[in-house]
């Protein structure tokens, strides 16, 4: 029987990141995963196949839009979705093949199979062909991930009426795909839809879309998407989605109780994702879940049961595959008795839109409610010249720091490549910059950047320079 140090199952960013990390620091490691193929959600039906998919339909977008303002005449383009969706999977392949790379190379032995406990010290993989394997090891990280959740009353049947999964490998582009929730999964794949030609409603239940990020966000990408052609119903409480063939119909009702019927031929449901612990046999150890499904761990991100961890989307917390990561290196360093750190307010948000959004540290509303004092320093990115060079004048970046020390508190941003701009802030805020300190660092000239410093001038002082 074979015996580790420790054993990770699940391979997503959170499981094969613990993996590498114990291996880097002397533990004989083993993974565990039921798919043939590692990464988990992120590499296979999440982030990276997302990104591919936003990428290509924003190239189709611009080569419909953009270029001939900036003098490129094209003959009309046209959308080939298979060959779109192939070259996501080529994609996807090259992510997965690389994981295998690293778990070769940092000598951690793969186990294909559904890993179950049998004891806090023994694991049993189940094979698809039901052939069992036992493994016996010290101890054991769960980072079996997460699942889409639905609502009660809808039946995902996976064809037309659809998650996230399915939603990445359509074969054809709607003619009208319904989406159930304005969040972060609903708007950029409802965004690719939209990119490529499809009429796309999203109907969200709060007063806003992506409504836990800062407002003014939300308000800024719902202008954007509406000018895009993207509609809208806020405030509407889903009550039935039903296909019938190829139309599926979508009933709710606003908040004065008017109902609205769509028909679409798609109905993509994102309302969230729920923590996946099936087949775990949690109950053979003793390790509980609470009422929304997830592992409990304390600080240490240890369970009830000694040399048990659980990390990233089945744990409390954002379902980010950075922040999985993260974790998984403080767990396997936790373990080799180091004293590592993982400071959850500097863990950025990203909405991977055009323009993007992304966000680090507290919103004005929690401000408010936390009663901290605070002031706002905002720059709109039309205001820039780099955005005037690429005509891409939507958004702004807006900063806002304690009232009476200038300390960043929160920064909040949309516009063109935020989605890597945001790394300066998570910089300046990890070493507790004021909003004076970047105001005063050089950024260079013509960058998206110079927003930021405009921004904290802004907060600072009220003195933006190109204002
Ligand atoms: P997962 O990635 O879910 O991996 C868990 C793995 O465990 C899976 O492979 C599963 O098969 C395996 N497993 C489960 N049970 C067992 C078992 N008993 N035995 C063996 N194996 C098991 N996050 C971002 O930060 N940025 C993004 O751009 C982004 N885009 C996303 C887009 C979409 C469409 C979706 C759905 C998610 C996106 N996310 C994004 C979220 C991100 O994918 C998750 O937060 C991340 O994958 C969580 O990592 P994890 O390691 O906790 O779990
Ligand atoms: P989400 O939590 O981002 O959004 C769900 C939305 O559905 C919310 O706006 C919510 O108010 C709405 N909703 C809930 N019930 C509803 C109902 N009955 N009717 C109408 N609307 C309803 O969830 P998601 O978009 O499904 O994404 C799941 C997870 O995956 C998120 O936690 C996110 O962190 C992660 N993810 C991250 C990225 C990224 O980092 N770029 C991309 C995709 C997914």
């Amino acid at each position: 029987m074979a015996k580790y140090d420790v054993t990770v199952i699940g391979s997503g960013p959170g499981g094969y990141v613990a993996a590498i990390r114990c291996a880097q620091l002397g533990m004989k490691t083993a993974i565990i995963e039921k798919y043939p193929t590692l990464g988990g959600t992120c590499l296979n039906v999440g982030c990276i196949p997302s990104k591919a998919l936003l990428d290509s339909s924003e190239h189709y977008h611009n080569a419909k839009h953009t270029f001939k303002e900036h003098g490129i005449d094209i003959p009309a383009p046209k959308v080939n979705i298979k060959q779109m969706i192939a070259r996501k999977g080529d994609v996807v392949k090259a992510n997965t093949d690389g994981i295998n790379f690293l778990m070769k190379k940092n000598k951690i032995d793969v186990f294909e199979g559904v890993g179950s406990f049998e004891t806090k010290n023994k694991i049993t993989v189940t094979k698809a062909d039901g052939k069992t394997e036992s493994i016996d090891t010290d101890k054991i990280i769960i980072a079996t991930g997460s699942k889409p959740s639905s609502l009660p009353f809808i039946t995902i049947d996976k064809k037309r009426v659809i998650t996230s999964t399915e939603a990445l490998n359509l074969t054809e582009v709607p003619k009208h795909m319904i989406v159930v929730g304005g969040g972060v999964i609903g708007l950029e794949l409802g965004s690719v839809y939209a990119r490529l030609g499809a009429e796309v409603s999203v109907v969200e239940y709060m007063d806003s879309i992506i409504p836990t990020m800062d407002k003014t966000l939300g308000k800024e990408l719902l202008k954007v998407l509406k000018k895009e052609g993207m509609k809208f119903y806020l405030s509407h409480k889903v009550k039935e989605v039903s296909a019938k063939g190829k139309t599926v119909t979508l009933k709710a009702d606003d908040a004065k109780g008017k109902e609205l019927v769509l028909e679409g031929d798609y109905c993509l449901v994102s309302v969230g994702r729920k923590p996946y612990t099936e087949g775990l046999g949690l109950d053979k150890v003793g390790i509980k879940t609470d009422d929304r499904g997830r592992i409990e761990v304390d600080n240490h991100l240890q369970t009830k049961v000694a040399g048990v961890y659980a990390i990233g989307d089945v744990i409390k917390g954002a379902m980010l595959a950075h922040k999985a990561e993260e974790e998984g290196v403080f767990v396997a360093e936790t373990m080799a008795g180091q004293k590592p750190h993982v400071d959850y307010n500097l863990i950025p948000g990203v909405v991977y839109t055009w323009p993007e959004v992304a966000a680090v540290g507290k919103t004005e509303e929690q401000l408010k409610e936390e009663g901290v004092e605070y002031k706002v320093g905002s720059f709109p990115m039309r205001a820039l010249g780099r955005s005037r060079a690429s005509m891409d004048l939507d958004g702004l970046v807006k900063v806002i720091a304690d009232k009476n020390t200038d300390e960043i508190l929160g920064v909040h941003m949309i516009g063109a490549r935020a989605a890597d701009m945001i790394a300066e802030a998570v910089v300046a805020m990890e070493f507790r910059a004021s909003a004076e300190d970047v105001s005063r660092i050089s950024h260079a000239h013509p960058t998206y950047t110079e927003a930021i410093k405009e921004a904290c001038l802004a907060a600072t002082d009220n003195r933006p320079l190109h204002m």
